[in-house]
């Protein structure tokens, strides 16, 4: 059975050692002139493997690699001028580079929003060690979406479990509950 290939970060095993004195870094867009920097200023939590169809890879994966951090921690330093919103009408802003296309950081408006306040980011986008590892795999089944045959897919899971990212076809449990918690405060039946 031939290794499905899922992102160029994960296909050698798991990416790189998250280090707990970490405090951010820089994210730079993939254009070789003036490139779009965004300065991160806090480590990043809930990292993930993204199957979903908005989500930016890098060439040739099928997994976008994601995580979230406070929005008042993202600040563009270089080439704002060069950053588009993708869609929006999208909840999640997505913010790319008109060059080179890359995504730099999703930004929620809605302040209703049950992740209002966190941006979503790219860590491979930075060369500083020391970024939130990988914990899960979310919106599998969306894989499907955008052209990864169904006969696939339990090879993909399988792959997944075997570098210790539980295959979701939602977000996480964890990620889940939040939204559940978030909408029960909204609706007035939460209880703690
Ligand atoms: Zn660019
Ligand atoms: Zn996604």
């Amino acid at each position: 059975m031939d290794v499905i290939k899922l992102h160029p970060a994960l296909d050698n095993g798991m990416p790189h050692q998250p280090d707990a004195e970490f405090k951010g870094g820089t994210l730079t867009c993939l254009c070789e002139h003036h490139p779009v920097k965004v300065r991160v200023d806090a480590q990043t939590a809930h990292n993930h493997a993204c199957g979903c169809s908005k989500c930016w890879k890098p060439k040739g994966a099928i997994f976008s690699l994601v995580a979230v951090v406070s929005r008042d921690k993202v600040t563009v330093t270089e080439h704002q001028e060069k950053l588009v919103i993708v869609d929006e009408k999208a909840p999640i802003q997505r913010h790319a580079c008109r060059e080179c296309g890359t995504h730099m950081y999703g930004r929620i408006e809605n302040t209703a929003h049950p992740f209002y306040g966190l941006d979503f980011i790219h860590t491979e986008l930075s060369d500083d060690q020391g970024w939130s590892a990988p914990e899960f795999a979310a919106f599998v089944s969306s894989l499907i979406e955008t052209g990864t045959p169904v006969s696939q897919m339990s090879a993909i899971r399988q792959q997944l479990s075997d570098i210790s990212l539980p295959p979701y076809d939602c977000l996480s449990p964890t990620l889940m509950d939040a939204i559940a918690a978030h909408n029960a405060r909204a609706l007035g039946t939460y209880k703690e």
